[in-house]
């Protein structure tokens, strides 16, 4: 049964909290992407989502919190370092690790012992967290490994098969694009798990302490998976300067292929290829990026040229979302 787009009016957010309620799907917008959520507190509920997106045991989900009071029922300890965070970064797209109370299921957590948090800035996942009352545990609402959904008609294309008729609550295009930074605080010294649009920089000042690098005893997450965030079509990525080259490389298959970059090279040329032209600053980039991907992947094309952003902080972001796209499936 296919996925039904709602507009986000009361009626929906009250049937949407009522369906969230009995244990089912739902899909909302977030300032991130867009979200498959379910209710935290359920082991079935939760197993719902991993088999709705294909995606692997033991890759736990962020639960989704309502802006005001601390979240303390979901974690043994809402420590210094957690207050400090969401004080300056809630509701926003900073996701925090935590050591888990027993609120979250077990598969929430894919057995873990600790808990992902994050209080979204979208008014409607506020006003949907306000009427379901609980935590909502909700991955990006994309097929495991596949392009994060952006608009509530991606959600549509990439969750068609999901069993039952999958209620899409529609918030517009999201604004940041990308998902969540994620910091992990349940151990002495703060971890960067995931580069956002929140930069380890920001959240290094705002504890006044340097991150740590992710590293081997890190827990196993799928957006740290070599390959996702991916598009079907073979994406080969240029630093600015190799642009030129790579483009010329694709024309000279004599195959379809689209170019994603802020303009066309000099001198190359264009036959066979179309340009989808990105925007210039790297918060429009983020904004933009899954849309450009999808849209480039579904023009037919045997190949992507991608320019990759440069620069610290949400170029850090991009070039980390976009190798992994670019990495060969198997
Ligand atoms: P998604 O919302 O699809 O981007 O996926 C959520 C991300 O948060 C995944 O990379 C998860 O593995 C990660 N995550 C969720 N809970 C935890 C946790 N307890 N520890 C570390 N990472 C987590
Ligand atoms: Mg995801």
């Amino acid at each position: 049964m296919p996925a039904r787009i709602h507009e986000p009016d009361d009626a929906t957010i009250a049937a949407a909290a009522a369906r969230l309620a009995e244990g089912g799907l739902v899909a909302l917008p977030t300032e991130t992407v867009y979200g498959l959520g379910a209710d935290a507190r359920s082991d079935a509920a939760a197993a719902g989502i991993y088999a709705a997106k294909g995606r692997p045991a033991g890759n736990p989900l962020i639960v989704h919190v309502a802006a005001g009071a601390p979240p303390t029922a979901w974690v043994r300890s809402w420590t210094p370092q957690a207050a400090r965070l969401a004080d300056a970064f809630w509701p926003g797209p900073l996701t925090l690790v935590l050591a888990a109370s027993e609120h979250a299921s077990t598969t929430v957590r894919a057995g873990g012992d600790t808990v992902a948090l994050r209080c979204p800035d979208h008014p409607v996942a506020q006003r949907l967290l306000a009427a379901f009352g609980s935590g909502i545990a909700a991955p990006s609402a994309n097929r495991s490994g596949s392009i994060s959904p952006t608009t509530a008609a991606a959600v549509a294309t990439e969750l068609a098969g999901a069993p039952g008729e999958l209620m899409v609550i529609d918030g517009g295009p999201c604004p940041v694009g990308i998902e969540s930074t994620i910091v992990d605080v349940s151990g002495p010294a703060p971890r960067l798990l995931r580069p956002g649009t929140i930069t380890a920089e920001d959240v290094a000042a705002c504890l006044g302490t340097p991150l740590e690098a992710a590293g081997a005893g890190s827990p196993a997450h799928p957006g740290s998976a070599p390959r996702h965030y991916a598009p079907g079509t073979p994406l080969v990525l240029a630093a600015p300067d190799e642009l030129a080259s790579a483009v010329a490389g694709a024309h000279a298959t004599r195959e379809p292929f689209v170019v994603l970059a802020r303009a066309w090279p000099a001198g190359v040329p264009s036959t066979g290829g179309t340009l989808l032209e990105l925007p210039g600053t790297l918060p429009e980039l983020a904004r933009d990026i899954y849309r450009l991907l999808r849209e480039a992947d579904g023009a037919g094309a045997a190949r992507i040229v991608c320019e990759l952003p440069e620069g610290s902080g949400i170029g850090m972001a991009l070039r980390d979302r976009l190798t992994r796209a670019a990495t060969p499936a198997g």
